[in-house]
């Protein structure tokens, strides 16, 4: 047994490295990679135990939308925290969860208008597989229970979603322990050959999917999907054709389509729901992360009248007998509230095009790069990848990476060889410009 150290003469990271066991990271690492210790933040700017200020260039794993510290949100929860912070959503309700329900739905123009809550990204898939199935078994098709995911997508670590999720890293050490799915191939618009566009590459990806489905449609509950980017799977990105495609195989083979825009929804595409940039709405719909702004964990599922009213009758057991204790949390509800109305008010959408113009000017020099392939952005997310010959060492680039990218005030975790920008929507044009200027140093200095 370790005794308990002395905070007056040990480092705030030093007690942390002791007691904190940090996720998705090898704790040893930490024997030559820094932990940072964070006591402040404000806008697009985190502020470490040392007063150094880092540009959070990836919104803090993808969540924050509007800066650390955000005025309007920090009242936000201010004010519902004088009223209740808390209480159960079984049997009770509150009104920002009302009300959050609403604007949601009215975003999905009615099509997606019950919104179920949980807490963690993971947690929503969850729901998303659990009811879509449990829709089956009530409409008197129980054998409808497998899933399809696709090839290189993510959707969580709990044991559900990362049964559906194909990244080896996260599945290694656990796939005894995961149900069997489905696997259709990417639609990665870096698979096209010479004289293949993307739409293309989704049509091939289509078509081996339609075959699958032709044979194992009567097994198949669901298909889910990240629409047009698979965040986690190295920013691969990919035509909106592909999300026509599936929803019209769904509606033939008679299956859901599950948009898990978790990372790429709340205006991170370029639009409010990724699904909008191919027309399409999915039968569930989960989100989190910058629902809350980044401020709170909060998730939820979202799915049409059909399937909420085949849970709808007399008997608990063809109800939805699913929960988590936080649930519909009231101020992780009025963060969200907050950032549904800074969208509107400060017309987010439309001012993010010309944000993500000034953030494909900050990286025009990777274009011309010798070392760098597949230059690719999507809305305010923008990728490339370093060419596997231009590594010193592929397995720890991404660390030296990380290293690299503190000592030019910034803050990036490419993934693999695949470096990344997700900012906040608060940078300035000149934010934009440092970081991109940055990005270029550090990775001069991760390649010598
Ligand atoms: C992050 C993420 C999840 C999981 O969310 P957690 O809050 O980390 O559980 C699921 N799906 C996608 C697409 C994600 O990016």
């Amino acid at each position: 047994m370790k005794l308990i150290s002395d905070p007056n003469q040990t480092s705030l990271v030093d007690r942390s490295l002791d007691a904190v066991w940090h996720p998705c990271t090898q704790m040893k690492h930490h024997e030559s990679m820094p932990l940072i210790a964070i006591t402040k933040g404000k806008g697009a700017w985190l502020f470490d135990d040392q007063g150094n200020a880092l540009l959070d260039c990836i919104s803090s794993w993808w969540t924050n939308l509007f800066g650390h510290s955000n005025p309007r949100i920090n009242q936000a929860i201010s004010n519902q925290l004088e009223k209740i912070e808390h209480v159960m959503l079984a049997g009770f309700t509150h009104p920002p969860v009302v009300e959050l329900s609403e604007k949601l739905s009215a975003l999905t123009h009615g099509n997606l208008g019950h919104v179920f809550y949980a807490s963690d990204g993971a947690s929503a898939v969850e729901i998303a597989l659990k009811m879509s199935h449990h829709f089956w078994r009530l409409n008197n098709q129980p054998q409808k229970k497998k899933f399809v995911c696709l090839e290189n997508g993510y959707h969580g670590e709990t044991l559900g979603a990362l049964a559906v999720t194909d990244v080896a890293i996260f599945r290694e050490a656990y796939g005894s322990l995961l149900q069997d799915v489905y696997t259709a191939p990417s639609p990665d618009s870096r698979k096209a050959q010479p004289g293949e566009s993307p739409d293309d590459v989704a049509r091939k990806a289509a078509k081996t999917l339609e075959s699958l489905l032709e044979v194992e449609h009567q097994h198949i509950a669901a298909i889910i999907i990240e629409p047009l980017v698979q965040c986690a799977g190295r920013m691969a990105m990919y035509s909106p054709e592909y999300l026509r495609l599936v929803r019209s195989l769904c509606d033939h083979y008679n299956i859901h389509l599950i948009a898990d825009e978790i990372a790429v929804g709340c205006g991170r595409s370029g639009k409010f729901f990724a699904c909008e940039h191919a027309g399409i709405w999915p039968d569930f719909l989960t989100l989190s992360k910058g629902i809350s702004g980044g401020y709170l964990p909060l998730s939820l599922s979202m799915t049409t009248d059909k399937i909420y009213q085949a849970f709808y009758g007399d008997q608990a057991q063809q109800g939805f007998l699913h929960s988590h204790s936080y649930t519909g949390n009231p101020l992780a509800c009025a963060a969200a509230l907050a950032c549904l109305e800074i969208f509107v008010t400060e017309a987010v959408l439309t001012n993010n095009v010309e944000r993500s113009h000034d953030l494909a000017k900050a990286f025009s020099w990777a274009k011309e790069d010798v070392r760098i392939e597949h230059w690719r952005q999507q809305g305010m997310i923008l990728a490339f990848d370093i060419k596997l010959e231009a590594l010193k060492s592929p397995a720890t680039f991404s660390r030296e990476m990380f290293s690299a990218s503190l000592k030019e005030g910034i803050l990036i975790r490419p993934i693999g060889h695949t470096i990344y920008v997700m900012p906040p929507y608060i940078l300035s044009a000149e934010e934009t410009i440092q970081m991109g200027a940055a990005v270029q140093r550090a990775l001069n200095r991760a390649l010598v």
